[in-house]
């Protein structure tokens, strides 16, 4: 570490439990961040402040004005702008001696699939089910973890698939896709900006703990956020033995396995969708 990085990141060595071992595997991750929106926002940000080596940030959309109540990494002149490019702009503004990979793209099939290989930590702050489950597939395929957030009018939602180990559940232990979920999206329901703020950062927090291997991760655990009442509801849950996804017979677990396109075209961008059901286990 140089001269100029023990005094950047001095209040992370400073921390007993992080120290210059953990800061040092933070200099040294790949997070892969899909969505420049509410959520990718924040956590972009937390991840470059604190260092994190390279970002990859994924979004195919450009800064709309509607967007500036909440994702706050677009600026009112970017307007317009590709938002990973606009992103990028305000990431090096904070720590320019990272480096910031933007790619506007829809990911998806293989280029999703040869993302998340070179990826050590994927969080997933996309704003619908069909990229969702598309992210989990490639995550539970190469066995890497995933930090998933969802913020719609005040409710937010966060848990981490640490997919790194056989026991932890996927994406879709939790959220089946066959199974009838409510279907809510930004471009027509309200979101509280700093609700995205709020699981955005706590998206941060779960990656840069992940990249510097301390504390206990939300996985298994799913947290619920009501902003109204600001009350935290905590749902546990373990890995569907007969997942379709992550199961011993699943197509995750093939080689030669591609995560399917998604089903529709809408932007990933904002991060605003919720499941109405969830099931515990
Ligand atoms: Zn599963």
């Amino acid at each position: 570490m140089t001269d100029e990085q023990l005094l950047r990141y001095s209040r992370h060595i400073l921390l007993d439990a992080l120290g210059i071992e953990g800061q040092t595997s933070i200099l040294g991750t790949h997070a892969l961040i899909i969505g420049a929106g509410g959520l990718g926002s924040p956590a972009a940000f937390y991840l470059a402040s604190a260092g994190v080596g390279r970002i990859t940030l994924v979004d195919d959309d450009t800064v709309d004005f509607t967007n500036l109540q909440r994702q706050i990494l677009h600026t009112q002149s970017r307007v317009g702008m590709a938002k990973v490019e606009s992103g990028q702009q305000a990431l090096m503004a904070i720590n320019p001696e990272i480096g910031i990979v933007p790619l506007q793209q829809r990911l998806s099939g293989e280029a999703l699939d040869r993302l998340v290989a070179t990826a050590d930590i994927v969080l997933d702050c996309s704003d619908n089910f069909a990229t969702r489950h598309a992210i989990n597939r490639a995550c539970v395929h190469h066995h890497k973890p995933l930090v998933s957030g969802a913020a719609i009018r005040f409710d937010g939602q966060i848990s981490v698939f640490d997919l790194r180990r056989n026991d932890s559940p996927c994406y879709h232990c939790l959220f089946p896709e066959a199974e009838d979920v409510e279907e809510v999206r930004c471009a027509v329901m309200g979101v509280f900006a700093p609700l995205t703020g709020i699981i955005g950062t706590m998206q941060a927090a779960e990656a840069l703990k992940l990249a510097a291997g301390i504390g206990k991760s939300l996985n298994g655990r799913l947290l619920l956020l009501d902003a109204l009442t600001m009350e935290w509801r905590t749902v546990r849950f373990k890995k569907d033995s007969a997942c379709a996804v992550c199961g011993p017979t699943a197509v995750g677990q093939l080689p030669g396995y591609l995560p399917q396109p998604d089903a529709d075209h809408e932007s990933v961008s904002a991060a605003c969708r919720l499941t109405s059901s969830v099931r515990a286990n």
